[in-house]
């Protein structure tokens, strides 16, 4: 059974992979002009790749929680899914499908992130991003979302790092006061919640704000609001390519199985 999720810019069809094939060309015949697969936690195996390159996809959009096997594992609720991550990769560079990594910031994964830039570059991806998590709990694990002004000059530090490796890299989900000179990275997402502090913030409008539950659990005193006309979030070309690559109208396909997070 297909599930429909939307987020303004993209739209995510969720099905079996046998339906992803036919939704390829379907969104292709309708003139959609930019068709992305998203693995769950079981992955792809290389026909199916090469299934899909056939079917007219335009990349592959893959999570990766950490660079080892027990950090990521952990995350995707699912034994074997690390490996299943990686030779989804490699299936990809092999049948030559542009491919993008994704990785949640949680408070599990943070001091491991660093591993992740290299295993993303290994492998020729184009693209890495950082997602901040929100507050979801996950059962049995507690909250998965980090403490911000902990996590998020980790996530700052590796992907410095992928851009000596050569990748291009943004970070989602993040309040910009806390990006400093990175702030450029920064990629359009869902807007969450505002502390009373941001109403006079100069970046309030490009903000994505903070998890009102993270709020109401920490309160504001990580974020410090900028002047009136200090700047918007982004400009220039990079800014623009890591707009082109991490958010915009898209279609995605994913399989049934979900992330839990
Ligand atoms: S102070 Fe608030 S609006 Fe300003 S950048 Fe930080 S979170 Fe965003």
């Amino acid at each position: 059974m297909a599930r429909l999720r939307g987020t303004g810019e993209a739209l995510t069809l969720a099905g079996s992979f046998e339906e992803m094939a036919v939704w390829i060309a379907a969104a292709r015949a309708a003139g959609v002009a930019r068709v992305l697969a998203a693995p769950g936690p079981a992955g792809l195996t290389g026909e199916q790749v090469a299934a899909l390159k056939a079917a007219g996809i335009d990349g592959l959009r893959v999570r990766l929680y950490a660079a080892e096997a027990a950090a990521h594992d952990w995350h995707a609720g699912r034994e074997g899914s690390f490996r299943a991550a990686t030779a989804t990769l490699r299936a990809a560079r092999a049948v030559r499908v542009p491919v993008t990594v994704t990785t949640p910031l949680t408070r599990s994964n943070t001091r491991v992130l660093a591993a992740v830039p290299g295993l993303v570059a290994d492998v020729g991806a184009l693209g890495w991003q950082v997602s901040v998590v929100a507050e979801v709990r996950r059962q049995g694990h507690g909250a998965v979302a980090p403490r911000l002004a902990v996590a998020v000059p980790y996530a700052l530090q590796a992907l410095v790092a992928a851009e000596r490796a050569g990748l291009l890299a943004a970070i989602a989900g993040a309040p910009l006061c806390l990006l400093g000179p990175l702030r450029d990275r920064a990629v359009p997402s869902p807007t969450l919640a505002f502390a009373a502090s941001c109403g006079e913030c100069g970046l309030r409008a490009s903000c994505p704000g903070v998890d009102g539950e993270y709020l109401r659990r920490f309160d504001a005193g990580e974020l410090t609001p900028a002047r009136s006309g200090e700047g918007s979030a982004a400009g220039g070309s990079r800014a623009k390519r890591l707009r082109d690559m991490f958010s915009g109208p898209w279609l995605g396909l994913s399989e049934a199985s979900c992330w839990p997070i």
